[in-house]
């Protein structure tokens, strides 16, 4: 049995890409100071908007994945405790998921999964909706069933995980804008950590490079880290000078 509260959220996480994304499609049309960063100097032809809101079609997954495996049974544990823990699991579980599986994609055997999303070269608000039935199946799946089977053992709780994907839906919006909204200085302290718009853009203009999600941790670690992208933030952030042309660089920190 599902109950209101729990229809509620799934409504919410099956809504929450587009509502972002019709958020930063009027923020960038109405030139909102938060979109003045910009980090590609270059047009986004509608072909490319029309192409991802077609995509789009696949966004309401994420809850009726979640819903299935409520309906079967899981994440029913109720108490505080279980909602904290089930919302640090989901986050550090998702980073390491995203990372491997994303890694993955950009095998040339598993390519065709990731393919769609990466049509767009230059992220529009429309992109982070954008991507093939098969990647969100896989990305859900393999996010959800490690942590069903962790609710056997330490009990989880649904809203816990439903928090998680309600940030990560904002969070990866805003990932896929041509424009910078941090703070100029983000990548002195809290930046050293976290992604940003710039960075994730960077992964789609040169293909390759800054798999991560929400931080930079497994990208240091693995060696997959553009060695520009605090230039190239300082450039769009600082000197409001955006890169010109897709596989531009900046010069990389000396030492
Ligand atoms: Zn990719
Ligand atoms: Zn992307």
């Amino acid at each position: 049995m599902i109950t209101v509260p729990e229809i509620v959220v799934l409504v919410v996480i099956a809504a929450l890409g587009h509502a972002m994304a019709l958020l930063w499609y009027i923020a960038a049309r109405n030139k909102w100071k938060i979109c003045e960063r910009a980090i590609y100097d270059l047009p986004i032809g509608d072909k490319q908007i029309k192409r991802e809101l077609r995509n789009s079609v696949h966004a309401p997954i994420h809850s009726v994945i979640l819903a299935a495996f409520l309906y079967l049974g899981f994440f029913r544990n109720t108490s505080a405790a279980s909602f904290v823990g089930s919302l640090l699991a989901t986050m550090i579980w998702a980073e390491i998921w995203h990372y491997a599986s994303h890694r993955a994609f950009h095998l040339k055997s598993l390519h065709w999964i990731h393919l769609e999303h990466h049509r767009s070269h230059l992220n529009s608000a429309f992109t982070a909706i954008s991507f093939s039935f098969t990647e969100k199946l896989v990305f859900d799946l393999g996010l959800l069933a490690p942590l069903a089977v962790a609710d056997w053992f330490l009990g989880l709780n649904v809203f816990g995980i439903a928090a998680w994907y309600i940030g990560y839906l904002v969070i990866n919006s805003f990932s896929h804008a041509n424009f910078e909204l941090k703070s100029k200085d983000y990548n002195r302290l809290l930046g050293k950590v976290l992604t940003s718009t710039t960075y994730h853009s960077l992964h789609h203009s040169r293909y390759v490079g800054n798999f991560g999600l929400g931080t930079r941790l497994l990208d240091r670690i693995f060696n997959t880290e553009w060695d520009d992208y605090e230039p190239v933030y300082d450039r769009v952030s600082h000197e409001g000078r955006p890169l010109a042309k897709l596989r531009e660089r900046a010069a990389p920190p000396a030492g």
